[in-house]
């Protein structure tokens, strides 16, 4: 063989690792290379941590909703350094688990941040490796803006490793991280601003799911600062923070954790003399089977820049690890990708917003239900929950479900399948609902609020 191996992976997060594996399984001789933690963004400083700080942060809450059921804890006590001493031991668990999948996959790990040579060669430290192919799975990092004073600001590569909870939290942006984020802060009760710079946080969603979850994170407790700027961070004396707001107003926090997004990571892999195309923020730009301009080298996960997300990632590694050394497969099909946001209450979606639904149908059914959860009624909790589906009017599709509550993101897993197999309205009148139970709304809304016609 000319090569040392038949593809060469630089990145071993969610697309690399499932590529590589995926690969050797088919018989290839893979070999993968990680500079960081195996695992990448969504085991180290992702998905993963993120989601066991967001169950930390919802137990006082419970602890209040017991009350009612007849539970009194006393006045509960709370251990920032063993909840991350926790996780990071749980961090560690997994990325052995990942070793050894990698190792009994037979895919040989190569430690050390990789650079091109030329197009089917890359230098890690001191040696040189050689592939017939090798695909770019970087993945991206946070963006910060230079703002007077942004060496203050932390972003969620370090939120993660905060020595103690600080006491005024400020979080600048209103995308996934920062709602979510602020939901982790207020619920282990430390005070919490989100600083966002247009009329309505979360751009993307369903409008209606915005406006009803912006209102459901303010009565929670966090202060929303909409068509508002932080324009300068100085450092006192004390260690706290004073901002100055684009609106003139003025503030003080311990901690500004930036959320304003993420962006390739194509720096120093020496991809300039060879060629690669990027887009203008520096995203590889691959075509519908994850080529980039330069033969050979190919790119998945968020380092293309098109649907930041672990499962696409995967779904993005196991079509290249089959279409280099398997059988040609589908197409991969981006339409009516679900998610979830685990800010609180949690969001979940599938298919179309109301707004592109009418740009692309014209004419829709909604149907909608706003309702306090069950759970909530005897420990008095006004938090609501909302749910919507959106129906083509024509031929009675839904083409869009969306959920705001808790386990939003349980529900509508099941929800899509029933979008993306394309049914109709009819077809979920016809099933019978679980009762009781918030997800039964679903098949059991029967007059739309309205009509888009
Ligand atoms: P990554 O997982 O980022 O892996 C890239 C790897 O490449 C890294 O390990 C890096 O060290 C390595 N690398 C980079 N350059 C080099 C080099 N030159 N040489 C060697 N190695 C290199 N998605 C969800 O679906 N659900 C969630 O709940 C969710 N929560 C998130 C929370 C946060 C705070 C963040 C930041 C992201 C979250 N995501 C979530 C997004 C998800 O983590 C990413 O979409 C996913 O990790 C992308 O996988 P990837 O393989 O493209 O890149
Ligand atoms: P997002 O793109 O979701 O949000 C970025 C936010 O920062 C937006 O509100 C944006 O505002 C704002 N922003 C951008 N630039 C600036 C600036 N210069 N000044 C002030 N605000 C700014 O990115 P995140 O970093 O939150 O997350 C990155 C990606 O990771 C997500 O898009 C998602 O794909 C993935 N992720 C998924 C999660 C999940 O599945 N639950 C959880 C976390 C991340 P504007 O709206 O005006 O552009």
């Amino acid at each position: 063989m000319p090569f040392d191996f038949d593809l060469l992976v630089i990145g071993a997060g969610s697309g690399g690792v499932r590529l590589a594996r995926t690969a050797a399984g088919l018989g290839a001789k893979v070999a993968v290379v990680e500079g960081g933690p195996l695992g990448g963004t969504c085991v180290n400083v992702g998905c993963v941590p993120k989601k066991l700080l967001v169950y930390a942060s919802e137990f006082p809450h419970m602890a209040q909703l017991a009350g009612g059921f007849g539970f009194d804890f006393g006045s509960p006590s709370f251990d920032w350094s063993r909840l991350i001493e926790n996780k990071n031991n749980e961090i560690l668990r997994l990325n052995g688990i990942y070793e050894n999948l990698l190792h009994k996959a037979g895919v040989e790990i190569i430690n050390g941040w990789a650079r091109f040579v030329d197009a089917h060669t890359i230098r890690v430290n001191a040696s040189t490796f050689s592939a017939r192919y090798v695909v770019i799975a970087t993945g991206g990092k946070p963006f910060v803006p230079h703002i007077p004073g942004h060496e203050h600001v932390i972003t969620s590569n370090e939120v993660f490793f905060l020595p103690e909870l600080p006491k005024r939290v400020s979080v600048v942006g209103g995308g996934y991280i920062a709602v979510e984020f602020a939901g982790i802060f207020n619920g282990l009760g430390v005070q919490t601003e989100l600083v966002y710079r247009r009329d309505l946080i979360l751009r993307g969603f369903d409008n209606e799911v915005r406006r009803f979850v912006s209102d459901q994170i303010e009565q929670s407790g966090v202060a929303i600062r909409t068509e508002e700027t932080i324009e300068e961070i100085h450092k006192q004396a004390d260690g706290s923070l004073q901002l100055n707001y684009g609106s003139g107003d003025r503030g003080e926090v311990d901690l500004v954790l930036c959320a304003t997004g993420r962006i390739p990571n194509t720096h120093n892999l020496g991809l300039e003399p060879l060629g690669v195309q990027l887009k203008p923020n520096g995203a590889v730009l691959v075509d519908e089977a994850f080529r980039s301009s330069v033969p050979h080298i190919l790119a998945i996960g968020d380092v293309i820049d098109r649907v930041a997300l672990t499962p696409v990632a995967l779904a993005e590694g196991m079509f290249v690890a089959h279409s280099l050394f398997g059988e040609t497969p589908e197409p991969l099909d981006y339409d009516a990708i679900p998610t979830a946001v685990f800010c609180q209450p949690n969001i979940a979606c599938v298919g179309l917003t109301e707004e592109t639904a009418v740009q692309k149908f014209g004419t829709l059914d909604i149907y909608t239900s706003a309702f306090r959860p069950m759970k909530h009624t005897l420990g008095n909790d006004p938090g609501r929950m909302f749910l919507k589906l959106i129906v083509s009017a024509k031929d009675q599709v839904v083409v869009g479900a969306h959920m705001v509550g808790q386990d939003a993101g349980e529900i509508v897993q099941g929800l899509a399948i029933a979008i993306k197999a394309g049914l109709t309205k009819r077809q979920f009148d016809r099933t019978i609902g679980i009762h009781p139970t918030a997800a039964e709304e679903f098949v059991t809304l029967r007059q739309p609020t309205r009509q888009i016609r």
